[in-house]
């Protein structure tokens, strides 16, 4: 049955991390993974998130199934985060909301339902984007196609570029949008700019899937939220995938969600409808623990205050490492603008470092990094910065 299966590519990124484990130097340093570590190199634990777990293990729940679509208390505290407390949208009963297994779930429950939607249609992803953007549309079975975003000469977004290129797509393509920390550039759009991109979706008649990962890991909650808001008052209908992932720091339970606004509270019932069969005959329903944290943190003012607070601790740390980042750089005097890191946001940063730099990073000082330079600051601590950056100058300089 098996004898001529063949051995499918590695994926890049876990490749890498299997490359990292196997190396034996002490002083060895893993910028490919987007993970948010402490200051001590750890994946926190969030105190808000041991408040609520312990209080769900002395209550003992029984572990029957979730409906279909989730936890209730979790999916109308995913809505107020992408689109604000008091939203009219949400008081209109436009958005309906699912608990997906993870940001990726999230999109491949999404992709699933626009293929039935939309059968003819395209998708159309950021050059670069995240590696699975494509994968995934590929395999829920739309042809995927760029559009232009990223500047190597600016290492920012090339907007004039992005908005030709949505110019000429046709009605009903699918775009899918960074909402904020665009990954792998590190490059967003400003709040004008976003402006400018509802308005060409309303008058290209495009289907946005906007992709939430990282809320809070750019300027706060509410800000980081521009996007979703922006679109939600231009009256588009549209996707939202989001995930808890980063931003609560429980990647391995799988806590995402996928949002749909549609015209009305009847239109958001029948599209409920749908998607719960593409739900049901992939998984059934969702697990429990992940969303009941979630939805007991947000939905307790005290544990919400505290996860605003130790979100805001971590996004603090990434924008501390990125100015540290760059202070030590100058100090070891490298000629390249390195500026552009501090402006960046979100975890990663595309360094603009060459495929043969990161190599040499790599064998020289068992530092790992994406072949396409891009490196994940949330992985740079005090007691690694200086060794990162000896070797960052080293490469670059010759
Ligand atoms: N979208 C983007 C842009 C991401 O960077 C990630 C996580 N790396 C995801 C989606 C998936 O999130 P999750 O881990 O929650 O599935």
């Amino acid at each position: 049955l098996f004898a001529a299966v063949e051995m499918a590519p590695r994926d890049p990124i876990l490749g890498l991390n299997e490359a990292y484990n196997a190396d034996t130097r002490s002083n060895k340093v893993n910028l490919g993974v987007g993970v948010f570590f402490d200051d001590d190199g750890k994946i926190p634990l969030l105190r808000a998130v041991q408040a609520a777990e312990k209080a769900r293990l002395a209550a003992m729940p029984a572990r029957g199934y979730q409906p279909i679509e989730g936890l209730a208390a979790y999916n109308q505290a995913v809505q107020k985060l992408l689109f604000g407390a008091d939203s009219q949208l949400l008081a209109a009963g436009r958005v309906l909301t699912v608990e997906a297994l993870g940001g990726t779930g999230a999109l491949k429950v999404g992709a699933d339902y626009l293929k039935r939607l939309l059968p003819g249609s395209k998708v159309y992803i950021s050059d670069p984007s995240w590696e699975n953007h494509r994968a995934l549309f590929e395999a829920a079975g739309f042809p995927v196609e760029t559009y232009p975003y990223y500047d190597a000469a600016t290492r920012g977004v090339n907007f004039a570029a992005l908005k030709a290129g949505l110019g000429e797509l046709p009605a009903g393509a699918i775009i899918v949008l960074h909402a904020c920390c665009h990954n792998p550039t590190g490059a967003d759009l400003g709040v004008a700019q976003w402006r400018e991109l509802v308005d060409i979706c309303a008058a290209r008649r495009l289907v946005p899937f906007l992709d939430m990962a990282y809320q809070g890991f750019a300027d706060g909650v509410e800000a980081d939220a521009v996007a979703p808001r922006l679109f939600a008052d231009s009256g588009l209908s549209f996707f939202v995938s989001s995930s808890f992932s980063k931003s609560f720091s429980l990647y391995g339970e799988r806590v995402g969600a996928l949002s749909i606004v549609t015209a009305g509270k009847e239109e958001a019932a029948r599209v409920l409808s749908q998607v719960k069969r593409v739900i049901r005959t992939n998984y059934s329903n969702p697990p429990t623990h992940g969303g009941a944290v979630v939805a007991a943190v947000l939905n307790d003012p005290a544990l919400r205050q505290q996860w605003d607070e130790e979100l805001a601790g971590m996004r603090e740390r990434i924008r501390a490492m990125r100015s540290s980042l760059l202070a030590k750089l100058q100090e070891r005097g490298v000629q390249q603008d390195f500026s552009f890191i501090t402006q960046q946001r979100g975890m990663f940063s595309y360094t603009g470092l060459t495929a043969a730099q990161v190599e040499r990073l790599k064998d020289e000082f068992g530092i790992y990094a994406v072949s396409t330079g891009r490196i994940c600051l949330a992985a740079l601590n005090t007691r690694n910065i200086d060794y990162v950056a000896d070797a960052i100058a080293t490469v670059v300089k010759g």
